[in-house]
């Protein structure tokens, strides 16, 4: 079963406002196994909504209209749903006594313009608002369903829990939904879907999405099936070969984040690990310390930018500095030796790079990336060449250099 949401609001067409209780929406109907084929924003025009519900109706027997219940002018969604239906709007005097009480609670008085709340469209049911004065509606139009909530997220929420999800339930075919999410790193979105597009391309059940952003990959598969045996056979069916192509470069299987499971690796293998960063300015540091419970195994980091404070707090020797350059193999190799020489922990991390926007002098060209990896017996670097802006390069550079230690870690480095 498939389902429109039309979120209504001029304020919404600016870049002021964003329509937020569609996301909400699309959440819970997901849940109940109803797909969200379309969604729209649309102004407070009384005509232009009227079309668009009636088209939405046309195509889908769910459609959720959220906003324009207020008592003003360019409140327009009943008299629009209304005209949409052919339907005329009738007066319903008790739901004026209701927001009269609800404004007596307040010690205040209701005004005259309120009564346009108390407006039912002609055989719809009313939804009680328990945290606001507009009451939903429930139009029921062959075979399908208009449902009218208003606007303020809390009012919003409440009032589909409360109100429209037993409802739904009554409507909506028992489905259960399953999912499999995949995190994965060290790869380019474009690679990891030409590696497994032909596996998942065979089946629209489940549905397979793939999400990125600064070198994190996230797989997800949504099956979509009668009962929970049968999602999770299908789910195994598809998840076993991409799990096989991806082998380690999959680094959770239970939505964990990269430092989560690095954090995991080091308590394990009771290690400590410390950070010495120039171009990342303490983003690894920031992101390993984010975990609960990080001191077991984080010690801390340097954030040494210029070269003096390679020299001065991690002992990079001045004679490698200058000989290779603050951007090298070398130096990324010096700085993580001297992290963990200074720190006294197992494992240390280091970073040095160029995030631009402009090269300075004559080092590297931008995106120019070493990270250097010390344990006991030596360092050892990696280089990369990244792409794109500032930001970007430095969240790849966190990234990448957190996963070099998950793969240290899993004796694969
Ligand atoms: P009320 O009479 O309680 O204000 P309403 O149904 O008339 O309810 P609107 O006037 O359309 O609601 O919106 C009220 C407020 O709710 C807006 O100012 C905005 O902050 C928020 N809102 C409305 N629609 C959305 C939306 N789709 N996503 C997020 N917030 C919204």
């Amino acid at each position: 079963m498939n389902a429109e949401i039309i979120a209504v609001g001029s304020e919404l067409l600016t870049a002021e406002r964003i329509d937020t209780n569609s996301l909400y929406l699309t959440a819970q109907l997901n849940d109940l196994g109803v797909e969200v084929t379309a969604k729209a924003v649309i102004g407070d025009d009384r005509e232009r909504l009227a079309g668009a519900v009636r088209a939405a109706l046309g195509r889908s027997p769910i459609v959720i209209l959220s906003g324009g219940l207020g008592p003003t002018e360019d409140d327009v969604t009943r008299e629009a749903v209304a005209l949409a239906l052919d339907r005329k709007l009738e007066f319903h005097p008790e739901i004026v006594a209701q927001i009269e009480e609800r404004f007596a609670r307040m010690k205040r008085r209701m005004s005259e313009i309120n009564r346009r709340q108390a407006f039912v469209i002609e055989g719809a049911q009313v939804l009680p608002n328990d945290r606001g004065t507009a009451p939903g509606q429930w139009v029921e139009e062959s075979g399908g369903v208009a449902i009218l909530l208003p606007g303020p997220p809390h009012e919003l929420k409440a009032m589909f829990e409360r109100q429209c999800l037993q409802r739904l339930r009554r409507i909506v075919p028992a489905v259960v939904i399953r999912t499999l999410l995949l995190r994965v790193t060290g790869m380019p979105e474009s690679d990891l879907d030409q590696l497994i597009s032909p596996v998942y391309k065979k089946y629209v059940n489940p549905v397979t999405t793939i999400l990125a952003g600064n070198g994190d990959l996230q797989v997800h598969l949504r099956a979509r099936c009668a009962t929970v045996g049968e999602a999770e056979t299908l789910l195994a069916e598809v998840g076993a070969p991409i799990e096989a192509l991806l082998g380690d470069k999959i680094y959770s299987r239970d939505g964990d984040a990269l430092e989560v499971v690095v954090g995991e690796l080091l308590h394990k293998a009771h290690a400590t690990v410390a950070v010495a960063e120039s171009l990342t300015g303490g983003m690894i540091g920031e992101r390993l310390s984010s975990v609960p419970g990080s001191s077991r195994y984080f010690l801390g980091g340097f954030i040494t930018y210029s070269d003096a404070m390679k020299i001065e707090l991690l002992g990079v020797d001045p004679e490698l500095l200058a000989h290779f350059g603050a951007v090298s193999r070398e130096t990324a190799e010096a700085m993580a030796a001297g992290a963990r020489r200074r720190a006294n922990s197992t494992y240390a991390l280091a970073v040095t790079g160029v995030a631009g926007p402009e090269t300075p002098g004559d080092r590297a060209p931008v995106g120019t990336v070493y990270v250097g990896l010390a344990d006991a017996e030596k360092a050892v670097s990696f280089h990369r060449q990244f792409l794109g802006d500032r930001p970007r390069i430095r969240a790849f550079t966190a990234q990448m250099a957190i996963d070099l230690l998950r793969r240290k870690l899993l004796g694969r480095p």
